[in-house]
């Protein structure tokens, strides 16, 4: 599969799937733009997408791309010279929607400029502005698909192949049906979202079924998890995704049980304080939190640390061999104290 740069960024061909997000603030208003990129960038936000709806927005595009630790991509809608200024701005990348934009000549102009800055562009399709006239004869995630392919396409007769794609519905299930049908038809990067997910649980929910779904099934070169929410949030989020789907390893994980009428001691309290401590434990180990002695050894023996409640205290395992006995009260410092030894 091909693979295009972003900034430093590799997308596709092989390269780690990244984390991107996108500012929510006024993108005139530079100094807040690159504050938000910076604490994206700290919450490990490896492309920023910034919207350009207008001339305004465009102007301070050169200072933000300057200042910018992370590669900018230009969001542009309707306006073909919002793209061309935003390349000549230092833009990393144009997404440009193919509802919006679809004519041939403002096309070309925007390929020109991406050109000559050697950048590439994202051909960004969202289930809520694909052309009237492609809905009026196909469904709509085929004419997703069919809006994308035109607009690949056009650029293909423009010598232009310095792209990536997304395909973002609302639902999860017509998400995947889309990007699974242009992954059987195309080889080149995908930018994988559901669009306008939803709040903080509900969006992350939808989202996690949506992008994990595909990124389990090997589809997708780079993610975005959309949230009604702080941008960090959504960074944070699309880390939990790739760490679930076994994608990242970049920090220990906690397996806990569910709890149940067999629980001898405060499962729900100890995993969620052992979780909270583990935020900041860079090595990748799993840690086992579990209730009783039925199914809670056998768990806690996979994992490389592990507890397990009992009648009279816990027992905690190392690399599947009991190391110690501890108490209740003993039990969060004794299992931090082995974690740290790892
Ligand atoms: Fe219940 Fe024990 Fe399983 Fe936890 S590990 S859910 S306490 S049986």
């Amino acid at each position: 599969m091909k693979r295009i740069m972003v900034g430093g960024v590799a997308i596709g061909g092989g390269a780690p799937v990244s984390v991107q997000s996108m500012t929510n603030t006024d993108t005139r208003d530079a100094e807040a733009t690159l504050l938000q990129i910076g604490a994206l960038r700290e919450a490990g936000c490896a492309i920023v997408r910034v919207a350009v709806p207008d001339e305004q927005a465009a102007l301070a595009m050169p200072s933000i791309c300057a200042r910018s630790h992370l590669p900018v991509v230009a969001d542009i809608h309707f306006d073909y010279r919002l793209a061309v200024a935003s390349a000549e701005a230092g833009a990393a990348k144009i997404r440009v929607n193919p509802g919006n934009i679809e004519r041939e000549d403002k096309l070309r102009e925007i390929v020109a400029a991406c050109r000559a800055h050697a950048i590439p562009i994202r051909i960004g399709v969202n289930s809520g502005s694909v052309s009237p006239k492609l809905l009026s004869s196909m469904r709509l995630e085929d004419a997703m698909l069919e809006s994308a392919l035109r607009q690949i396409d056009m650029l293909d007769k423009l010598g232009f192949h310095d792209i990536c794609l997304s395909l973002k519905a609302t639902t999860a299930p017509m998400t995947i049906r889309v990007y699974r049908a242009a992954r059987e038809r195309l080889d080149i990067p995908l930018h994988v979202g559901v669009t306008e997910a939803g709040t903080e649980t509900s969006g992350l929910i939808r989202s996690s079924v949506g992008i994990g779904s595909l990124l389990c099934d090997g589809i997708g070169d780079t993610i975005r998890v959309s949230l009604t929410a702080d941008p960090v949030r959504e960074v944070h989020a699309g880390k939990a995704i790739l760490r679930a789907c076994g994608l990242l390893h970049d920090r220990a994980q906690v397996v806990s049980c569910p709890t149940c009428g067999r629980c001898h001691m405060d499962v729900i309290g100890l995993a969620g304080r052992v979780e909270r401590a583990l935020e900041s434990v860079s090595k990748p180990l799993t840690v086992a939190v579990m209730g009783c002695e039925v199914n809670g050894p056998g768990e806690a023996r996979a994992a490389d640390i592990g507890i397990a409640g009992g009648k009279t205290g816990a027992v905690i395992f190392c690399n599947g061999e009991i190391v110690e006995r501890v108490s209740a009260q003993d039990a969060f410092d004794a299992l931090m104290r082995r974690v740290m030894s790892l």
